[in-house]
């Protein structure tokens, strides 16, 4: 049996890796259409390579992933995020897992893993092309025939193909997939931060703000955590969660929209309000800039004041009906317009490719085109930020390179 993988990228590197020690007989080529090896592996994580995570339960492991969470509940059954790291750990990579699950090699440096995957490859004398971009597949009496675009290079049969491109940020460059049959879900980024040209509160920029709770305005769309605010909006584990659950929704937009932040992550109004006429009945003297509500930082509370038209030199006890719902609804639903994004620049991802319709589950097989495979990014799979689409690549790539 012959097979070429397609990318020499994380998903492309673990399914060759596998597949030698699945099928030891089987000849595996892998094609890479630049210079340069698991490029994305050497940048990931600020270069560190954010590889998996750890200690979250099931339940939030599918929650990381807005596209592909049904199929990757069967696929951590046979290879989750404890095999990757047992993997890499039997390969002499010792792994730190930091306090937020994020998992990295203790040497704190992406070449680690590169290294290992270089040495396992040449161990199993696998043949790397690059520069062999493929342009096309077509069947051939139950085989598969890759070209290449530099038509110079001879076209080459294999008996399986696993296509483990990456994402793609146009949909030009899934055309020669679409054009065997196969759905494509139209590529969208994931993973970006929110600018915000016309609000003043980017002058508040450095400030973090733990366990706050922002929508999309009229959608159902929201996630909490911390937020940052930065010099050119905001940033932040919450920003880039809501940025990835909504990925397609803002590319529909424009990029323009608005959130709406809660800044206290309290849903019940009557509980915001409790707590507000519990301070003012303790410190009725002392001027709202002097207290602030819910630990909030000094600079984000008087700027809401400000922004609800509140005087800071104003007593508590002075606040009123009035007073208290220009507070409540400035904590619990303040409103910012969003114009434009900005790339996160330790991780970035492509939602959408393959759709998910189009391959066995269990196998990751073409439903399309027998003996094509698909694993990685270029799936319409896609997790937030956190080692979750590396995971989906080692998970994607061990279940390929079975050959099901
Ligand atoms: C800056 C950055 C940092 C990131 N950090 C993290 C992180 O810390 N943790 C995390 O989990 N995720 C991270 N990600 C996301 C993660 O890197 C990707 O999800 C992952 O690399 C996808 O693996 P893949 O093998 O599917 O695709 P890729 O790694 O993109 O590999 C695909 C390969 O296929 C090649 N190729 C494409 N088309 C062809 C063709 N027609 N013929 C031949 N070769 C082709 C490409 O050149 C590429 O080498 C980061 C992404 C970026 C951009």
């Amino acid at each position: 049996m012959n097979v070429a993988i397609i990318g020499g990228g994380a998903a492309g590197f673990f399914s060759a890796i596998h597949i030698k020690k699945n099928y030891p007989e089987a000849e595996v080529h892998i094609f890479e259409k630049s210079n340069n090896l698991l490029s994305k592996v050497k940048v990931s994580g600020g270069g560190r390579c954010n590889l998996s995570h750890d200690n979250i339960s099931n339940k939030e492991w599918l929650e990381a992933y807005p596209r592909g969470r049904n199929l990757l509940k069967k696929s951590f059954k046979v290879f989750n995020h404890q095999d990757a790291m047992q993997w890499f750990e039997e390969k002499g990579i010792a792994l730190h897992t930091q306090d937020d699950g994020c998992v990295f090699p203790a040497a704190q440096d992406s070449q680690v893993i590169i290294d290992v995957f270089l040495k396992e490859v040449n161990k199993q004398k696998t043949p790397i092309h690059l520069k062999h971009q493929i342009s096309s597949i077509t069947e051939e009496n139950g085989k598969l025939r890759i070209y290449f675009q530099d038509q110079n290079m001879a076209s080459r049969l294999f008996d399986k193909i696993i296509v483990a491109t990456g994402g793609s940020p146009k949909m030009q460059g899934l055309k020669w997939l679409e054009s065997l049959g196969h759905k494509i879900e139209s590529p969208v980024p994931s993973l970006f931060t929110f600018n915000m040209p016309n609000e003043t509160i980017t002058k508040l920029m450095g400030i973090v703000i733990e366990n706050v709770k922002i929508s999309l305005q009229t959608s159902k769309l929201q996630a909490q955590g911390t937020i940052l605010i930065t010099h050119w909006g905001m940033s932040g584990p919450v920003v880039l969660k809501l940025s990835s659950l909504a990925a397609p929704v803002l590319n529909e937009k424009k990029y323009q929209f608005k959130i709406q932040i809660n800044w206290v992550n309290i849903a019940n109004n009557d509980h915001i309000l409790e707590e507000l006429q519990n301070i003012a009945l303790r410190n009725p003297n002392k001027m709202l800039s002097n207290y602030r509500p819910y630990q909030l930082p000094e600079r984000l509370w008087l700027f809401l004041l400000d922004k609800c038209g509140l005087p800071s030199h104003k007593k508590w006890q002075e606040l009123g009906k009035k007073g208290f719902n220009k507070l409540i609804n400035i904590l619990s639903n303040d409103i910012y317009a969003i114009d434009g994004k900005t790339n996160f620049k330790e991780e970035f991802v492509t939602c959408g490719g393959i759709s998910l319709q189009e391959i066995h589950s269990q196998s990751l097989q073409s439903k399309r085109v027998p003996h094509l495979y698909f694993a990685g990014e270029i799936l319409n799979i896609d997790g937030i930020t956190g080692g979750f689409n590396l995971q989906a690549a080692w998970t994607t790539g061990f279940i390929a390179a079975q050959l099901g």
